[in-house]
């Protein structure tokens, strides 16, 4: 059972009920700020952040790339400023593209953070762990069924999908993604996404292909058109970058 209030609080102790400041030690009690904060740090645990992403937020989040500002990197975060901002009316949600090491899911941990925090239900999922326990509910060996899995996936306010595309097509990936994202796109339920993925084909110095697979290739031609409908791409250029744009990848 959950506390409602911080056990460590040194105003109430942990009991979730303090003096009120006009009637003072002997006046009725009134509850303490603690319980809001503990709301909080419940709904962020809910969110099922990973571990290592936990300490990411807006305060830690460099702009600043090798020693030198970064224009994209500032872009991004006034995108998702905004987005905070016009939550939850913004009729669409984000998509962060880049490569490796450009700060993509800090941005998005960042976000849902903030979400949590002025009370929205926001669930963070890696791509491939998701797909991975809805192909383990077909089992029928498994303890979750298919629709339960599902549920909070399709009707949390927002849902933050991590590194979406990272693994290859097959008929079974691209019908799974594109109903959860036609359903929470017909629902006006906002998704955000964080990917390493080229909008288009891109091609190496002296004719080698460089091996960045596109949305379509790695999504589906319906699912990469309906990404672009529904989110915002916001291009994060730093990280491995410019290895990519070297070709050297
Ligand atoms: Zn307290």
């Amino acid at each position: 059972m959950p506390s409602i209030s911080a056990p460590e609080c040194n105003v109430c102790g942990g009991t979730g009920w303090r003096p009120s400041a006009e009637s003072g030690a002997k006046g009725p009690l009134e509850p303490c700020e603690c319980r809001e904060r503990a709301r909080i740090d419940r709904m962020i645990e809910s969110a099922g952040i990973p571990t290592k992403y936990q300490v990411c937020d807006f305060n830690n989040f460099l702009c600043d790339w090798e020693g030198a500002r970064n224009d994209s990197l500032y872009a991004a975060v006034k995108f998702a400023n905004r987005y905070l901002d016009e939550y939850p009316t913004a009729a669409r949600g984000l998509l962060f593209l880049g490569p490796p090491g450009a700060g993509k899911t800090h941005l998005m941990v960042a976000l849902i953070r903030k979400l949590c925090e002025k009370g929205h239900d926001a669930l963070f999922l890696d791509y491939q762990e998701l797909l991975r326990q809805i192909q383990n509910s077909y089992n029928p060996a498994a303890h979750t069924r298919e629709y339960e899995l599902l549920r909070p996936v399709l009707s949390s306010a927002v849902v933050a999908i991590d590194d979406l595309g990272n693994n290859r097509i097959s008929d079974w990936v691209e019908d799974t993604v594109t109903y959860i994202v036609n359903h929470r796109y017909n629902e006006n339920l906002p998704t955000l996404f964080t990917a390493n993925l080229s909008e288009e084909r891109m091609d190496g110095p002296a004719g080698h292909r460089v091996t960045q697979p596109t949305f379509e290739e790695r999504l589906g031609p319906r699912v990469a058109s309906r990404l672009r409908e529904m989110c915002r791409f916001v291009e994060m250029r730093a990280g491995d970058y410019r290895r990519f744009k070297s070709g050297a990848r």
